[in-house]
């Protein structure tokens, strides 16, 4: 069997043109939608992404505010800024983009921002309140990958479904997310023993270790839904470099249902989801204009 493939790149164009019809619609009752994304030092990995970000959010109508500190700068400084934003109306997002230098307490900075602003959805309020099954906004990168599950199967009640990998901003609220949908679900990660068992009883797995192709297809049971959250770099000879995900592509796709690729999966879904929580945090920070939040699971009702 070969695998259907899982465009994300497809998946993410859809979802930003309802945020952008949603937030024109916004804009026309008088709120534009704003996000502060807030990029501390000069990691070139950051600041690509954060690029990518602005540039995405501003061709929806997002609104941008970008602040450039230098490496140098403390988590007092940090958090003062947060607090400015914080009480800023015309913010309704803020983004703190990670890593932050080692000399700052990312997580002091993180737990200072309001939560009805988090946008990535990583404070512990909003954290808990995923935990307890309560609304609230869903960290982009899990959000994104269960809109490419659904792409793939419809009725997710009953499935056994693997995540590898226990981050904070991945494996942990993709695990609650599977859980609220009605999965099964397992959580793997570095300690785990014979992962190669464990993922041949999945009917979907997630993977987000960040090794290189260190899934084999072999372990997968047929059928699978696979969707690979790894970003790594590794040499493509010729002295140049390439971009491959946790599972190994090949033998994965001649094996699984579906798959995501990478590049080209949940890559693009992560910025799109990010859009969509800040449209629904200035959706509920105006209060009642008659514009409902975008559910980005269903994104045709509303
Ligand atoms: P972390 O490094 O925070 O977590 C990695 C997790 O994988 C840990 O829980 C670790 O276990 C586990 N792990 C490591 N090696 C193995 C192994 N051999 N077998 C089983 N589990 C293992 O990574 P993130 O969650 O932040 O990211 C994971 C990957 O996803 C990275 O490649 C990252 O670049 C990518 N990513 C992609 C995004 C996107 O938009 N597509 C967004 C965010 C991340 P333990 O806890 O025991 O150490």
């Amino acid at each position: 069997m070969t695998a259907t493939i899982i465009d994300g790149r497809a998946v993410a164009e859809r979802l930003r043109k309802h945020v952008s019809e949603r937030t024109a619609e916004l804009a026309r009752r008088g709120t534009i939608p704003g996000l502060a994304v807030v990029l501390v030092g000069d990691d070139a990995a950051s600041q690509v992404y954060v690029a990518s970000k602005t540039k995405q959010a501003a061709a929806v109508g997002i609104q941008h505010f970008d602040f450039r500190l230098p490496t140098t700068t403390t988590t007092e400084a940090l958090i003062e800024l947060v607090r400015d934003l914080n009480a800023r109306r015309d913010v309704h997002g803020i983004l703190v983009q990670l890593p932050l230098p080692k000399h700052v307490d990312a997580d002091t900075v993180l737990a200072a921002i309001d939560p009805a602003k988090d946008v990535d959805g990583f404070h512990a309020v909003n954290a808990g309140k995923l935990v307890l099954g309560q609304e609230t906004t869903v960290p982009c990168t899990p959000l994104g990958c269960l809109i490419l599950i659904r792409e793939a199967r419809s009725n997710l009640a009953g499935l056994r479904a693997l995540v590898i990998g226990r981050s904070n901003i991945v494996g942990k609220p993709m695990a609650h997310l599977l859980l609220q949908h009605d999965c099964t679900v397992t959580i793997a990660h570095s300690r785990t023993r014979d992962l190669p068992a464990i993922c041949g009883e999945a009917d979907i797995v997630v993977a987000a270790i960040g090794r290189p192709r260190a899934i084999a297809g072999e372990w997968l049971k047929h059928g699978a839904t696979v969707i690979d959250v790894g970003i790594n770099r590794v040499d493509a000879g010729g002295g140049k470099t390439k971009l491959v995900g946790d599972v190994d592509f090949e033998t994965a796709a001649a094996r699984a249902g579906a798959i995501t690729p990478v590049p080209g999966g949940v890559g693009p879904m992560t910025i799109a989801c990010l859009l969509v929580n800040t449209l629904n945090a200035a959706v509920r920070a105006a209060g009642s204009t008659g514009v409902a939040t975008l559910n980005a699971l269903r994104p045709e009702e509303g």
